[in-house]
């Protein structure tokens, strides 16, 4: 006997890898926005009182659930505040996934969920995406014990949301469990489910900053729901870590938040060039899906993904490529600056005619 035999076991989920040198690298594997966070956050940045940072933050993250309740149309007890939302992500399942039914979601999503699962020995079930990859609903109609639905889905970046009733449909068929619809993406184009929100005490939708506003080293996720399923999430946090949130993170998601014009100039640019990079990837004969998010999933033809991954690795321009069946065919590009993407396309002409 050993004091291992006693340890909580768990493989962990993998991030995109975060280079050390970063002047000359083209970074496209994690999808951060290319450009800065609004200058009102800059502002606020040198504006700070670093005397106040003796004083403990708001537990219940005041201002900036007023600000996210008040910019969304929600009650202030309808608005859950986290750190980035793998932090609301993970209290969500912890709280709402505790039933002998297997919890389900696709086989191609975040590689976030099964891990949260296996780490909370939560059952669960992993549904095939189709051909296209896209969910089938009847899949999601059986008995189980919750419901995780990336929207768009990552890494496809497809929405389902085109069929405005398809998540309606899979909320309204399961009652008596909690659906999660993580909206990380959502705000490059996708068709939210937050409305749903209103209609339903079962679901909860989460979304990020790390994305649209360019806040992934600042870390702040947050998510709307019932105020009886917000009080849930609220009571395990309580049980685990009051002050998740610190300070200048509040204060500078306030400051973003003030900054609708610069949100979505920046977010508008990042939809035209996904918009140009499918085309030309299509021109060089990659397959492309319609993509609602910061970033493509391209399946080249004349070399496999593998070899393209590390072909472009080498001149330093990083991409993401997982050695996983179904996608193994693909890349996941994010969507850098007009500049970046002009680079990657001058690579890959490089790379393809060799
Ligand atoms: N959901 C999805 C689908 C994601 O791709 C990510 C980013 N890795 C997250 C949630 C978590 O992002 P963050 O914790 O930075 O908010």
């Amino acid at each position: 006997m050993s004091w291992e035999d006693n340890v909580r076991r768990v493989i962990p989920y993998v991030p995109g890898e975060q280079p050390k040198v970063t002047e000359k690298i083209i970074k496209l594997n994690t999808n951060e926005m290319p450009y800065p966070p609004s200058p009102a956050v800059k502002r606020a940045l040198e504006g700070m009182d670093a005397a106040r940072l003796r004083l403990y933050p708001a537990a219940d993250v005041g201002p900036l659930r007023d600000a996210l309740a008040d910019h969304y149309g929600f009650g202030s007890d309808e608005v859950f505040v986290g750190v980035g939302s793998d932090d609301v992500l993970a209290t969500a399942f912890l709280t709402f996934f505790n039933s002998d039914r297997p919890v389900l979601f696709p086989d191609i999503t975040y590689s976030f969920y099964d891990v949260w699962a296996e780490v909370y020995r939560i059952p669960y079930e992993m549904k095939p995406l189709d051909e296209n990859f896209h969910m089938k609903k009847s899949d999601y109609m059986g008995p189980n014990g919750g419901i995780v639905i990336a929207n768009p889905n990552a890494p496809t970046g497809i929405s389902e949301m085109e069929d405005v009733e398809f998540i309606e449909d899979i909320v309204a068929a399961n009652r008596d469990s909690v659906v999660i619809v993580d909206e990380a993406y959502v705000d490059f184009g996708g068709v939210s489910a937050l409305p749903l929100v209103k209609k339903y005490d079962n679901m909860l939708v989460v979304r990020t900053f790390s994305k649209s506003r360019a806040f992934a080293g600042m870390r702040i996720g947050y998510a709307f729901g019932s105020s009886k399923l917000i009080k849930y999430l609220n009571d395990v946090k309580y049980s685990i870590n009051s002050y998740t949130m610190n300070r200048p993170a509040i204060e500078l998601g306030l400051a973003s938040l003030s900054d609708e014009a610069y949100f979505k100039e920046t977010v508008g640019k990042v939809i035209s060039t996904r918009s140009w990079t499918k085309d030309e990837l299509e021109k060089r004969g990659f397959t492309v899906t319609d993509s609602k998010t910061n970033f493509v999933f391209a399946s080249p033809s004349k070399i496999s993904a593998k070899e393209l991954f590390t072909a472009l690795k080498e001149k330093g321009i990083y991409v993401r490529w997982w050695d996983k069946d179904r996608i193994r065919d693909w890349l996941r590009i994010s969507i850098g600056t007009d500049e970046e993407m002009r680079s990657l396309m001058l690579a890959i002409d490089t790379i393809i005619c060799l």
